[in-house]
């Protein structure tokens, strides 16, 4: 592998809060998107940096639900450059995925810093300023790739439910052992909400929550599976892109629809005894009420109800009203040299996907080098930059990015 990707990062601890660390380009977030950028900025002979919050690389994986298996096969779960260790056609767990990680980042060497939590990413005049605690970063460059679904997406009201109701998301959830006795009501009928329901009914009364979103007839893992799978992919990642009027069609309905459940299938819920009922509107004397009147008397309440990101540590106008950034295939076009990686449909159907990001993660990387020409900034920052050599730098629409309602 080329250079010290880490170089320019220096690490004097005495006198954090007054030096700042200098690097190039600093990524924030050491997920599958960071560590994708990581491996084609570091091809390149750039130098960088990740800053992730968590302890260990991987985990926003093992945080998921014990049970928790990929919806996608292993032979589209790899990263560039290194294929996830599994037959192609099975599906991985998340512990799986998450030491599938920091296998990467050990193979391509990658300088990742955990435990380091950027709350502020600032511009002040002469480049990008990251406060991270005490700690100050600067860079040239910031590719943010801090997970599109990191938030989970509860309603306003589930704060008038009574206190004596657990409540819980598909990121604190770990396994039916953890409940309290008494029924369990899942709000939110797509992936997690059916996957979590499932598995809660064997133990406890489960009510599923929620407008039916349809399954995928494919067999999960099935001859099907394997058959239509590829072409399918294919399509997802070459045909729903923002560069052809497919994909730019497609785009914003799929930007706020639930997907299909793909391993649980409606039928299987119903024999399981999950028993499905309306939409949660509200509540009522601290109880969860439904669409069609009734009042759930239940002990724990699962929200299942999507996920959003959260941009609010950077200190910029690139967000729209609604927290999100603009921009195009992952460029701030307000902000030269700020970037955008793992968001959905971000270039592409499959972008914030294992098996996606790695094209992104090139194109960024390919904008970032091409903005040094033989090793000098060809843009000052906050210059105009020369004309972009790659394809996909082809003028098209700023893309709103928004919050995708379940996995
Ligand atoms: C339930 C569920 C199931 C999924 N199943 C699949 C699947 O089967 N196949 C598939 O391909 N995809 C799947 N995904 C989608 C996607 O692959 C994952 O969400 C994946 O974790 C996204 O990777 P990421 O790197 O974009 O973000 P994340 O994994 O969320 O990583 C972001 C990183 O940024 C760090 N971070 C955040 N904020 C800061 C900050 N301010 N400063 C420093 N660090 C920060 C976090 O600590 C984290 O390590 C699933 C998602 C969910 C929620």
């Amino acid at each position: 592998m080329t250079p010290r990707a880490g170089e320019g990062v220096h690490t004097g601890r005495s006198d954090l809060a007054t030096t700042p660390e200098h690097s190039e380009t600093v990524v924030i977030g050491g997920g599958q998107a960071g560590l994708a950028v990581g491996y084609h900025l570091a091809r390149r002979g750039r130098p960088f940096v990740i800053l992730d919050a968590d302890r260990r690389v991987g985990d926003s994986w093992r945080r998921r639900w014990d049970s928790l298996r990929l919806f996608t096969p292993a032979r589209y779960d790899g990263l560039p450059g290194m294929p996830f260790p599994a037959p192609a056609f099975s599906y991985p767990s998340k512990d799986e995925v998450a030491e599938y990680l920091e296998a990467y980042v050990t193979a391509f060497d990658l300088p990742v810093r955990n435990g380091v939590r950027v709350d502020r990413l600032s511009w002040d005049g002469d480049g990008y300023v990251l406060a991270a605690g005490e700690r100050r970063f600067r860079a040239d460059q910031v590719v943010v790739a801090t997970g599109a679904y990191r938030c989970p997406r509860i309603p306003a009201f589930a704060a008038d439910l009574d206190p004596g109701i657990l409540q819980l998301d598909p990121n604190r959830y770990r396994n039916p052992a953890r409940l309290p006795d008494g029924g369990v009501l899942v709000v939110g009928a797509g992936n997690s909400g059916a996957e979590i329901a499932f598995e809660v009914c064997g133990t406890r009364p489960t009510w599923l929550s929620g407008p039916d979103t349809g399954h995928i007839p494919v067999r999960t893992g099935g001859r099907w599976d394997r058959v239509l799978t590829p072409p399918f992919w294919w399509f997802a990642s070459r045909v729903l892109t923002v560069q052809n009027p497919i994909g730019r069609k497609v785009r914003p309905k799929a930007l706020t629809t639930t997907a299909p459940l793909e391993r649980v299938r409606p039928k299987e819920l119903a024999n399981a005894g999950v028993e499905r009922v309306p939409r949660t509107v509200g509540t009522r004397d601290g109880s969860p009420l439904l669409e069609d009147g009734r009042v759930m008397d239940v002990a724990t309440v699962i929200w299942c109800t999507g996920f959003r990101p959260d941009f609010s540590f950077i200190d910029l106008p690139v967000t729209d009203r609604e927290g999100l950034p603009v921009h195009h295939r992952g460029v701030a076009e307000s902000r030269p040299g700020l970037y955008f990686l793992g968001l959905w449909f971000l270039s592409a159907f499959t972008s914030s996907l294992l098996g996606g990001v790695g094209r992104d993660a090139e194109h960024i990387a390919e904008l970032i080098d091409a903005r040094y020409v033989d090793d000098r900034p060809a843009a000052a920052i906050g210059a105009p930059r020369p004309p972009a050599v790659t394809r996909s730098a082809m003028p098209v629409k700023p893309n709103r990015m928004t919050a995708h309602d379940d996995i």
